[in-house]
């Protein structure tokens, strides 16, 4: 079909992502996407930088994930989880409970990352009415935070960037502190917890959890913090009796240089969020994690079961997916992948700290970022983009970069090199 009749069904039809459908922002019909590149319909081939959003770590099209997929479509594509069992989501749980950080022992499959963040909330909360203290049921996050599209996981979102003021009425009412100020690799600044430990100090009988993304703060801002917030955070939810959540679905599986960001400050949570390149961006799929004691003590409690259960939990397909990217991650050298992406993206993007629309450039694991002054325009950006032959999208101030661990460094430097130079005109 001609890409342009079906970019006009699409435009009077679908919804895309936060669009309007009055004001439709210009989509590019894709044909197919093989490793780094994204062909689309007109013959034009763009190298990705984006990963379809943190998820496809191995490119696209890639083999193995293709002859799994295909492998357990051949088997059952999908059964019901209530009752039933399967190797596919077995093999799954029995690699994310060995590699997750210590503690991490129960699992619960599910569809998408906002589900698997609504399963974190619903658990802290049954978690605390077992322990007879129904008064915890609020929620602690940080400001700059993103969590998901659904209403719940849209209340620890940031009030600023999340619209709170649009749901106001319907929104859960949560305790917000501020963004964790102190750098990554910065000196620690012990102020940097006072104002987290003085609402935790006010207000613990009313809380059940604390939930942040560790070490990077993605779609509320791409910012990076120090790991000795997420120690000192440990120790105070430990101090009161409060869970801590993350919410690794963005940071999971190698992105910042570890294979979760909790590895960065030697801690485990409680409860641990997992989705994005879960299944190397082949199928939706999430999972959330907990250890012993929150689903013994929750089982315990009242009706005795964990109130969840989607009807594609553990679907098997998604599985088998996510088992051979796991394996497929594992047998790679992605620590030094990551490492020498994180080298030429330091290089590389430096040149753009040297315009003046341009606050800041900051690299960690596999992620640039370039932080503009002023909201950058996105649909002019764009097109510039493809018609550089990349496919970068910008959002708020925020130009940034996040390749799939194949690229080479000369595609790597086609990406740098765009953003750089869009950088240098917005
Ligand atoms: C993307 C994301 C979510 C939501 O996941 P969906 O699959 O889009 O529902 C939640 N938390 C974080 C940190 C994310 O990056």
């Amino acid at each position: 079909m001609l890409a342009r009749n079906l970019t006009d069904f699409d435009q009077q039809h679908i919804w895309h992502p936060y669009t309007s459908m009055i004001e439709p922002l210009p989509v590019y019909p894709v044909q197919s996407a093989n490793g780094v590149r994204i062909r689309l319909c007109d013959g034009r081939e763009l190298i990705d930088g984006m990963s379809s959003w943190w998820a496809a770590i191995h490119g696209y099209n890639h083999p193995v994930l293709n002859a799994a997929l295909c492998a357990q479509a051949e088997k059952m594509a999908h059964v019901m989880f209530g009752g039933l069992t399967h190797e596919p989501a077995i093999e799954l749980c029995r690699l994310l409970v060995e590699l997750t950080p210590v503690g991490l022992d129960k699992v619960f499959l599910c569809d998408s990352g906002s589900v698997a963040v609504e399963v974190a909330l619903k658990m802290a909360v049954q978690y605390q009415q077992a322990k007879k203290l129904p008064k915890k049921c609020r929620f602690l996050t940080v400001r700059g935070g993103y969590h998901g599209d659904t209403l719940h996981a849209m209340s620890v979102c940031d009030p600023i960037t999340g619209m709170h003021s649009l749901f106001a009425h319907v929104l859960p009412q949560q305790f917000f502190a501020p963004r964790p100020h102190c750098r990554f690799a910065a000196d620690w600044q012990i102020e940097d917890i006072a104002e987290i430990a003085a609402l935790l100090t006010q207000h613990h009988e009313k809380i059940a959890a604390v939930i942040i993304e560790p070490i990077v703060q993605g779609a509320g801002g791409m910012w990076f913090y120090h790991s000795q917030y997420l120690r000192e955070l440990r120790q105070l939810c430990d101090h009161f009796d409060v869970l801590l959540i993350f919410d690794e679905i963005a940071t999971g599986f190698g992105r910042t240089g570890k294979l979760f960001a909790a590895e960065h400050a030697g801690i485990s949570p409680d409860i641990l969020c997992l989705g994005k390149a879960l299944t190397g961006g082949y199928m939706t799929l999430a999972a959330t994690l907990c250890t012993d004691h929150v689903a013994r003590t929750l089982s315990q409690g009242e009706p005795g079961l964990f109130m969840h259960g989607p009807t594609f939990m553990g679907n098997p397909l998604a599985c088998a997916v996510a088992v051979a990217s796991i394996k497929l991650l594992l047998q790679s050298n992605w620590q030094e992948k990551i490492a020498a992406i994180e080298r030429q993206l330091r290089q590389e993007l430096e040149a753009a700290r040297w315009c003046k629309q341009v606050a800041e450039v900051r690299v960690l694991g596999a992620i640039g970022v370039i932080e503009m002054q002023q909201s950058v325009n996105m649909a002019a950006l764009q097109k510039f983009f493809v018609e550089q032959g990349v496919w970068i999208r910008p959002f708020g101030r925020l130009i940034y970069l996040m390749p799939p661990y194949i690229i080479s460094a000369a595609d790597l430097t086609e990406l740098t090199r765009a953003a750089v130079i869009a950088a240098g005109s917005s």
